[in-house]
């Protein structure tokens, strides 16, 4: 007889262990399928975003990102340190810390909600049934009234850079370099790219990014992504737009990149090379074939805006369906999914989504771009505010970057935020409650923001759409 629970989850990335848990506090029993193995073959849950994702990489920006601070302006703040230096491995010691707390934390979570780990690959059977294969290849079911597919995704890789050793990775290889290539070469300027290039730069390292695209970041606000190009580019970052990958060859030297941009055929010869061109939904066997569980054209799982699949009482969620692959985003599918099979109402706004690179300054934006808002030929007010003119900013030298605000001209309703700036991922906070509570430039600019802090240049972007900033000159007054 199969072990029998409410829900099976399967994945325990993000999008399935928040969903698990909060199955479990709505009082349903609760499983989930994880197969994750570490590199010295221990079960970890948390999926991409812990492992090897979002954590991981910002342990490591943030070390790099002190490391620079300290060596580029440390004398300015009349902080001398002398024989400054990076320990990799040290700094690697450290994420790989940071990594293991907070799967660990997972494990506990798990434990207290009385959620049951069912270790091994999960596979959709008839019946609502889930069959387990363990990693010595044993197989055993378990049945759910429900259950979740919350496979992830895995990067993409593309025939002219085949993956080799620790010399042409993806993320998770190079999230374990104990070394400073000299040079490293990055295919794909999106926001892997920029995040690992900036991080590996400020170690020391030449980095070169080769973009497919002419136009740098084309999902972000254009203004705000000729900006942070600059910024990249003053940084040190030698970023090459319309540059088509045509093939790799590992030599003696490093590895050959060809690649043909405008001027034609181009070589560069680097010491490692980043693969950094996107993911794909993981869906390999999640499902018997009899089920016809439906994927769509870009091999999604099909989903309606409830997250639920074609075959009956199976969801899915986070990067296995459409929307944008953030760890956030499949969490609230998780939650509301949990919500929508407990009986109750399960809210997502999709047009809510914040988007961060932490880069630095970082990129963070909500709602529209200027450029969809214009297509969508609707009336708007625009008002802007430089990182330059805030009080904050001066104090902590980081001057670099502009606060971008969007809001209807019928009823000031703000509908975009598009911040480059310093600490722009905790900005952004305010412009995502701003957007989901409706909020209007009148609610915000009648609002009080504390002095003297870096969010006050959000609250003179929103004055300035109405022509009444106070620390700039405005184009017209109000
Ligand atoms: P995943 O996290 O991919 O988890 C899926 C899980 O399912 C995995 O653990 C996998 O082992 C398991 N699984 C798959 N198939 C099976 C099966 N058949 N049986 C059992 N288990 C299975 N997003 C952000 O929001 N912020 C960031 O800063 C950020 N940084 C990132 C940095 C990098 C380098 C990368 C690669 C991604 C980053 N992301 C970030 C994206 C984020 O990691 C993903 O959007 C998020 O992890 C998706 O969550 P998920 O639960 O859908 O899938
Ligand atoms: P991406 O889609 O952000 O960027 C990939 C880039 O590679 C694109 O600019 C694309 O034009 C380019 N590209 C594709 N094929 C190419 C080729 N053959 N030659 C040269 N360039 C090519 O993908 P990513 O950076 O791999 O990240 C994957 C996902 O992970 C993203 O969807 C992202 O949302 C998520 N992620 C999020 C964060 C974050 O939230 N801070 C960080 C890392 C990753």
């Amino acid at each position: 007889m199969a072990n029998a629970f409410d829900v099976i989850v399967i994945g325990a990335g993000p999008a399935g262990y928040v969903a698990a848990i909060r199955c479990a506090q709505l009082g349903l029993k609760t499983a989930c399928v994880e197969k994750w193995l570490d590199d010295s073959g221990n079960p970890k849950l948390g999926g991409t975003c812990l492992n090897v994702g979002c954590i991981p990489t910002k342990a490591l920006l943030d070390s790099s990102e002190r490391f620079e601070a300290m060596k580029l302006h440390g004398a300015e703040h009349g902080i001398v340190a002398e024989g400054l230096s990076a320990d990799i491995p040290t700094m690697i010691a450290r994420k790989d810390k940071v990594v293991s707390e907070l799967t660990g934390g997972i494990e506990q979570l798990f434990k207290a909600n009385g959620i049951e780990w069912l270790q091994g690959t999960g596979r959709v059977l008839p019946e609502k049934t889930v069959e387990v294969t363990a990693v010595d290849g044993s197989t055993s079911q378990a049945t759910a009234a429900n259950i979740i597919i919350a496979t992830g995704s895995t990067p993409i890789n593309i025939p002219p850079a085949p993956l080799f050793e620790d010399i042409v990775v993806d993320n998770a290889g190079a999230l374990a370099w104990d070394s400073v290539p000299k040079t490293l070469g990055v295919i794909g300027a999106g926001v892997i790219g920029l995040e690992f290039g900036s991080v590996w730069r400020r170690l020391g390292s030449e980095v070169t990014v080769i973009e497919a695209q002419t136009d740098f970041l084309s999902v972000a606000d254009k203004a705000i992504a000729k900006a942070a190009l600059r910024g990249f580019q003053k940084q040190g970052l030698d970023i090459r737009l319309g540059a088509l990958v045509k093939g790799t060859e590992r030599t003696k030297d490093g590895v050959v990149i060809s690649y043909t941009d405008a001027k034609g055929e181009q070589q560069i010869t680097v010491d490692r090379l980043i693969v950094a061109v996107g993911r794909r939904p993981h869906t390999h066997n999640i499902a018997a074939d009899e089920l016809e569980l439906l994927l769509d054209e870009r091999g999604f799982v099909h989903v309606d805006h409830n997250c639920q699949t074609n075959v009956p009482n199976v969801w899915a969620i986070g990067d296995v369906v459409r929307g944008p692959m953030l760890a956030h985003k499949g969490a609230e599918e998780g939650v509301a999914v949990a919500e929508r099979i407990a009986g109750k109402h399960g809210h997502i706004n999709y047009d809510a989504i914040p988007n961060v690179i932490y880069t630095h300054p970082e990129i963070s934006w909500v709602g529209k771009t200027e450029e969809e808002v214009k297509a969508e030929g609707i009336d708007y007010k625009v008002g802007s505010f430089p990182y330059a003119a805030s009080g904050r900013a001066k104090a902590i030298n980081e001057t670099e970057g502009t606060v971008k605000v969007l809001a209807r001209a019928d009823n000031n309703r703000i509908i975009g935020v598009h911040i480059y700036g310093a600490q722009s991922s905790e900005i952004l906070a305010q412009a995502v409650i701003a957007i989901e509570m409706e909020g209007t430039l009148d609610d915000l600019a009648s609002t009080i923001f504390a002095h003297p802090t870096l969010s006050e240049g959000f609250h003179e972007a929103v004055l300035a759409a109405d022509g009444r900033a106070i620390h700039v000159a405005n184009r017209k007054k109000r």
